[in-house]
């Protein structure tokens, strides 16, 4: 007889009667029951026998089973204790798994890589994330410069179309700028309702984003270019020059902001959204040392 995955409507309701479980809208409990997507997902997230992964929000087990055949080795964070029984039963052919319980916003997940995965491995974060935290987790994961390969998850399509945006697109943000300092960001497909057991209200996208040895552009104070990505978004429709006067408004005057914007060569009546990483830089820097 051929194994039955977890990844299918029977064997999920299966489990869901066995445990009499009921979902928890406000933990973004939506699971997967299709399993040609997640080989999909995994095909993507570049997972072989010798990687490890790890997996935020295994919920029953549908992805987690599939990262146990195909990867050396998992560890899985899970944050609601109703399903750690469930796992242990549903997981239980596999020696490979380690479910920890605990939120994935408090996890010191460098010291759980070195400790789980051999040194020398590589390590992929994957997972179908809950849609409520989305944008926490991801930049929480990126901005930790964990020591991982890659991360591929399914998000909210219009999400993950924010982060792999290009300017000049109405979903390109500060969002985009943030993920992009850190990651090449790609949209890998989208992903109809229908995989997913409750489904839910809103279109799904996986998303891969591969960790940057380094930067692209170079910026003298990161949290200072963050703060004027953000303050050149503020208003969309508004010029770049209006939405830095309004942010400079006790620094600079209009006049000394265009005097600024001349002198790098970034037209101020041009939008943020038509500003690229290195224009952002440039901006940043001519800001951050004029003030200095
Ligand atoms: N991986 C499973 C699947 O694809 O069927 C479940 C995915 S479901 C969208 C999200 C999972 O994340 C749920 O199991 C939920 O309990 C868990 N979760 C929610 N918030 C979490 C957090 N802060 N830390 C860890 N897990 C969390």
């Amino acid at each position: 007889m051929t194994k039955k995955y977890i990844a299918t409507p029977s064997k999920t309701k299966e489990i869901l009667n066995k445990y009499k479980f009921s979902f928890k809208k406000s933990l973004g409990q939506n699971f997967l029951v299709d399993v040609n997507v997640l080989e999909n997902i995994i095909k993507h997230a570049g997972i072989d026998q010798h990687t490890g992964a790890i997996e935020i929000g295994p919920g029953m087990g549908a992805l987690t089973e599939q990262l146990a055949i195909h990867a050396d080795k998992v560890v899985a964070f899970e944050i609601d204790q109703r399903l750690l029984p469930i796992l242990k039963d549903t997981l239980q052919d596999y020696s490979n798994v380690d479910i920890i319980h605990q939120d994935i916003l408090e996890a010191d997940v460098a010291e759980v890589i070195g400790e789980h995965f051999k040194p020398e491995q590589e390590v992929h974060v994957v997972a179908n994330l809950p849609y409520y935290i989305t944008t926490p987790i991801l930049m929480k994961l990126v901005r930790d410069k964990l020591p991982v390969t890659s991360l591929t998850v399914m998000i909210q399509k219009e999400v993950a179309e924010r982060m792999a945006a290009k300017p000049n697109n109405k979903s390109y943000g500060s969002l985009t700028v943030a993920v992009q300092y850190y990651t090449e960001a790609s949209v890998v497909m989208t992903v109809p309702k229908s995989v997913f057991m409750p489904q839910p209200n809103v279109d799904s996208s996986i998303l891969h984003l591969v960790m940057r040895d380094n930067p692209p552009v170079q910026v003298d104070d990161e949290d200072f270019f963050f703060t004027l990505v953000q303050a050149s978004f503020a208003q969309r429709r508004k010029t770049l020059r209006n939405n830095l006067t309004s942010y400079f408004k006790e620094t600079y005057t209009k006049e000394e902001i265009d005097v600024l914007l001349t002198e790098i060569g970034i037209d101020g009546t041009r939008r943020g959204e038509s500003l690229d990483m290195a224009e952002f830089a440039l901006l940043a820097n001519a800001f951050y040392n004029d003030r200095k």
